[in-house]
């Protein structure tokens, strides 16, 4: 099949993310399943400001390349143990974010303290530690997505967040809103206060008002 138009919507979900603070230099990766059941995601080893759309790579579900001059994300693991555990899961992004890693460092769950909590289905929890780039790490994740189907997004101790979609745009919006909520939880603990908790039934009235089947 032909893979421009894919690697070119990769292309710009990296480019939008650079442009709003989620990834810095090279960290951080992006993927999508394709039609064929292929993966196409961003390269390892090449700064994401020098990139191009043909510098995405194509690879299979086992992480061999099919299709590129450069390796495949170095964490390609993490996606594809997502993609293979959820069929229903189109894109994956993940993210050395800085609320994200901070609060993945002490292990605390975010609690939903905001509709972009609300959103990824929060409250958020913490994957345990893994060797970034080991397949650990992307069954680890898939593990916490089965275990929370409305779940869309989740930390990865010591290390960023992994939030996943029905298309790219959905799967950027989901990490959005996560290091998003992150960075307000972050900024309400500087009061000295305890934030409030969304209780369950503020949530499903939030669902109902943005006509959303119940937390996804
Ligand atoms: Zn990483």
């Amino acid at each position: 099949m032909s893979y421009p138009i894919y690697k070119q919507a990769i292309y710009e979900t990296t480019l939008n993310l650079v442009k709003v603070g989620l990834i810095r230099l090279s960290s951080g990766n992006i993927s999508t399943r394709l039609p064929d059941g292929n993966i196409a995601i961003t390269p390892s080893g090449i700064l994401y400001d020098k990139m191009k759309p043909d510098d995405i790579v194509i690879m299979d579900l086992g992480g061999n390349k099919i299709e590129g001059k450069y390796k495949p994300s170095s964490e390609k693991a993490l996606h594809n143990e997502i993609y293979k555990a959820h069929p229903d899961v189109n894109a994956v992004v993940h993210t050395h974010s800085i609320h994200a890693i901070a609060f993945s460092t002490v292990g605390i769950e975010l609690p939903v303290v905001c509709l972009e909590l609300v959103f990824v289905g929060g409250p958020i929890p913490v994957a345990d530690y893994q060797t970034p780039g080991t397949v650990k790490v992307g069954i680890g994740a898939a593990k916490h997505f089965s275990e929370k189907p409305g779940l869309r997004g989740l930390l990865l101790q010591n290390h960023g967040l992994v939030a996943i979609g029905n298309d790219l745009n959905d799967a950027y919006q989901n990490a959005y809103n996560l290091e998003t909520g992150a960075e307000i939880y972050h900024l309400a603990l500087q009061t000295g206060k305890k934030p409030i908790s969304l209780t369950d039934f503020q949530i499903t009235q939030i669902f109902e008002q943005y006509k959303k089947p119940g937390k996804y």
